[in-house]
């Protein structure tokens, strides 16, 4: 291959959606310029940008090499295989990676320089194994549960947690560079647990230091406390959503109101336009009748692509700039919308938007979280491998940034 396909190994060039049913547009100079404006959300404190579940769904290593090249300056994931998947890219900034499980082989993320969690003593013991199998030293970061009830060791644990690092840290096993914790309730930053939440961290930060551990970072806040709260920064704050550009606060502003915006559109093609009488039944169990002779479109993306089903009769989408609606059903690999309902027409081939960034009456990934029950994090990070993405933007290519 040869061209912008070159640029992008992960990714299509913008010319070759011709012929695609449906694309996620992916704009990584979106990603970089949201990561400069976290960065100046957080008044300087380092970004470690959340890029788990494929980037929020817009793609791990593109979206990773985006964020690194505006500012970002660790990386954060979940399984310790998409941290894997990232250093296999090429990615060598600092990483880590917070689940595993017993039994889970941390030696190659070892080898890779990726840096674990441990909120057990159980995970401690793996690290161990793990250096003594590569001969290296872990580079660890304990985590404490100061309220979120999820992971990490919870009140007494936390003391279990410390005697256990002790003995690995004076054998060389383990190195403690990090110490943090998750909040419950960032997206309310008036509740009482975010002030609790905090407290609890810094007393445990300090109990750790008394047991001679002094950790080079301390890091808690996600998207949602990195914009609302600098008590909550301390040496690294983990965005993750705002990084895609979607508001982690809708009740407090729509992205732009962060100097954020939407990284990621969700396109389509009409894969057939037919004319329709009053009264027909529409998709499985004919749970939208059209109201008057029209014209319904077909869109083929579907569930197994990600579409929730809960956006029956409701999911909007923009046709010629002007907003339509899901007729019916969504069906595992298509849609249909009725056109005349919403006084338009189209042609098989033309292209629709999903989602995008609200510009042009198009609808936004908050706009179907709320047609469908959920929440802008699942619109997008369940957007499925059968939808190509498509990059635009040059930030963190290779071509690009030096
Ligand atoms: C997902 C996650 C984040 C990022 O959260 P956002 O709300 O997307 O900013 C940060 N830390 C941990 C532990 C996470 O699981």
């Amino acid at each position: 291959m040869t061209g912008p396909m070159e640029l992008a190994p992960d990714g299509l060039a913008p010319t070759d959606t011709a012929g695609l049913s449906a694309w996620a547009e992916i704009d990584l100079d979106a990603i970089a310029d949201n990561v400069a404006a976290l960065r100046e959300h957080a008044g300087g404190t380092p970004v470690m940008a959340v890029v788990k579940g494929d980037a929020y769904g817009h793609g791990l290593a593109h979206s990773a090499r985006a964020a690194l090249a505006r500012g970002a300056s660790w990386l954060g994931v979940a399984q310790v295989a998409e941290a894997l998947d990232l250093r296999a890219a090429g990615v060598t900034a600092p990483l880590l990676s917070w689940i595993h499980v017993p039994g889970t082989d941390l030696a190659p993320a070892v080898q890779a320089d990726i840096d674990l969690s441990a909120g057990q003593p159980w995970a401690l013991a793996s690290m161990a194994d793990a250096a003594r199998a590569t001969g290296r030293t872990v580079r660890v970061h304990l985590k404490v549960d100061t309220g979120l009830g999820r992971g990490g060791a919870l009140g007494d644990g936390w003391t279990e947690l410390l005697a256990a690092a002790g003995p690995l840290v004076a054998e060389g096993a383990i190195d403690i560079v990090g110490i943090w914790s998750h909040l419950a309730w960032a997206d309310a930053p008036d509740h009482p647990t975010v002030r609790a939440q905090r407290e609890r961290f810094v007393e445990a930060i300090a109990e750790a230091e008394r047991a001679g551990i002094r950790p080079q970072v301390r890091h808690l806040a996600n998207s949602a406390a990195t914009l609302t709260d600098p008590q909550a920064r301390f040496d690294l704050v983990r965005p993750g959503l705002a990084v895609y550009g979607l508001s982690p606060v809708p009740d407090l502003g729509a992205p732009q109101r962060f100097g954020l915006r939407e990284a990621m559109r969700l396109l389509a093609r009409f894969s057939s336009v037919k004319d329709a009488p009053a009264g027909q039944g529409v998709s499985y169990g004919h749970e939208y009748t059209t109201p008057a002779a029209t014209r319904l479109g077909l869109v083929p993306i579907g569930y197994a692509d990600g579409i929730p089903r809960a956006a029956l009769n409701a999911g909007p989408v923009a046709v010629r700039g002007t907003r339509a609606r899901i007729a019916g059903r969504v069906c595992m690999d298509q849609f249909v919308v009725d056109l005349g309902a919403a006084g338009l027409d189209a042609e098989p081939g033309e292209e629709l938007v999903l989602f995008g960034r609200g510009a042009d009456d198009e609808p936004t990934a908050q706009d179907w979280a709320e047609a469908c029950g959920t929440i802008n994090y699942e619109i997008v990070t369940r957007i499925g491998p059968r939808v190509p993405r498509v990059l635009v933007g040059t930030a963190g290519r290779e071509d690009a940034d030096g």
